[in-house]
C-alpha cells in the first residue's frame, strides 16, 4: 500500500466512512467548495490558502456527471489531506489525461490512489469480491460507492486474483485502454488495436460489456484450464508436426522457417515465466499466450495447432 493510500485509509477510519461516502459535505468541511467553467478540459483546481483566503478553495468545473464529480471530489480531498500536496494544483483525473510534467502526474496520480482507496477501500472491495459470484455482479456491487464502470474497473482489477482482465474501446472498438488483475497470463492485444473479442471469448468463463460515456468496456474472467484436444495418434514428434503445419500454411520456406522459430520463442519465454512463478497448467497458459499474434496467424489458426501444442506440452512435461 503507498502511503496516500494509507492517508486515505487512515482518514475514513478515524471517522468511520464506509461506502457511498459522502465526499462532497467532506471537502466543504476543509475548503470553500466553488463551481465555475475551466478551461482546457481541467476537472477542477485546488488554490491553497493565503494571505486573502484563509482556507483552501476547490473549483470544480461545471457539468460533469455524476459519478466523475464524486471521484473529482475525492482526488480535490487528496490534495487537501495529503500533507506534501501545497500549492495549487490543475488537476485532470482522468488516467488518459495528458500530463507532460513528470513530477504533476505524480501528484495527480498520487491524489487519483487516494480517492479510489477514500471511495474504494481495499479492505471492503476484497471482501465484496469473496462474497459476490460473477463479473456483473462484482462490478455492479463495487459500483454502490457511487462511482463509473471506468472508476469500479480500475479498482477491481487490482484487487482481483489471476485471470482477469478488461478492455476499454472507442466507438469504433479500437482499443484506448487495457488492463489484467496480477499474475494474469494472458496476452492481451496492444492499445491502438481494433478488438477481437472472439479471441478472448474463446478462452473466457465468464465475460460481461459495459458502456462507459463513449466507449465500452469488455470483461473476462479467463478459464482456470483450457480443455486439451483429443490427441490424435500420429507417429510424427512435435517437431515434425509443426514443421509440417508451417510448410502447409506458408508458400515460403523462409516464411514457415521464421513462424516455427517464433512459436519455440513463444513458448520458451512462457514454460521459462511458469517454471518461475511455479504456476498451473501449461496448456492453459500456452493457449493464452498465443492469443491475438498477428504475425502468426495462419499457423496458430490451424486445426491442428493446438494438438501440436498439447503433444509440446507433453514432451516439456516428460523432461522435467
Ligand atoms: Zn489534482
Amino acid at each position: 500500500m503507498l502511503p496516500e493510500e494509507k492517508i486515505a485509509r487512515r482518514f475514513s477510519e478515524k471517522r468511520g466512512l464506509t461506502p457511498p461516502v459522502n465526499v462532497e459535505a467532506l471537502v466543504q468541511e476543509f475548503a470553500t467548495l466553488e463551481e465555475d467553467f475551466l478551461p482546457a478540459d481541467y476537472d477542477a483546481v485546488f488554490l491553497d490558502k493565503s494571505a486573502n483566503h484563509p482556507r483552501p478553495r476547490v473549483i470544480i468545473t461545471v457539468g460533469q456527471p455524476a459519478t466523475r464529480r464524486v471521484f473529482t471530489l475525492a482526488h480535490e480531498l487528496g490534495h487537501i489531506v495529503i500533507p506534501w500536496h501545497n500549492g495549487t494544483h490543475f488537476c485532470r483525473v482522468g488516467a488518459e489525461a495528458r500530463l507532460v510534467d513528470r513530477l504533476v502526474k505524480e501528484v495527480e496520480s498520487q491524489a487519483n490512489r487516494f480517492a479510489a482507496e477514500l471511495l474504494m477501500p481495499s479492505a471492503w472491495v476484497t471482501e465484496l469480491i469473496g462474497k459476490t459470484g460473477g463479473l456483473k455482479n462484482q462490478i455492479d456491487a463495487v459500483r454502490q460507492a457511487n462511482v463509473s464502470y471506468h472508476a469500479a474497473s480500475i479498482r477491481l482489477i487490482q484487487l482481483l486474483p489471476p485471470g482477469f482482465a478488461f478492455i476499454e474501446v472507442d466507438s469504433s472498438d479500437h482499443i484506448i485502454r487495457t488492463a489484467s488483475s496480477p499474475g494474469t497470463f494472458v496476452r492481451i492485444p496492444d492499445e491502438g488495436a481494433k478488438l477481437n473479442q472472439h479471441d478472448l471469448d474463446s478462452i473466457a468463463a465468464d465475460s460481461v460489456t459495459f458502456k462507459s460515456g463513449s466507449s465500452k468496456i469488455h470483461w473476462w474472467h479467463f478459464l482456470a484450464k483450457i480443455k486439451p484436444p483429443l490427441a490424435a495418434s500420429s507417429g510424427e514428434t512435435s517437431n515434425e508436426m509443426i514443421k509440417r503445419i508451417a510448410n502447409e500454411v506458408f508458400q515460403d520456406e523462409t516464411a514457415a522457417r521464421k513462424a516455427v522459430m517464433s512459436v519455440n520463442g513463444v513458448i520458451g519465454a512462457a514454460n521459462g515465466t511458469n517454471l518461475r512463478q511455479a504456476h498451473g497448467d501449461l496448456f492453459t497458459i500456452l493457449k493464452q499466450r498465443f492469443l491475438g499474434r498477428h504475425e502468426i496467424a495462419p499457423l496458430v489458426g490451424h486445426s491442428q495447432f493446438d494438438e501440436f501444442l498439447y503433444k509440446r506440452v507433453k514432451d516439456i512435461e516428460a523432461r522435467q
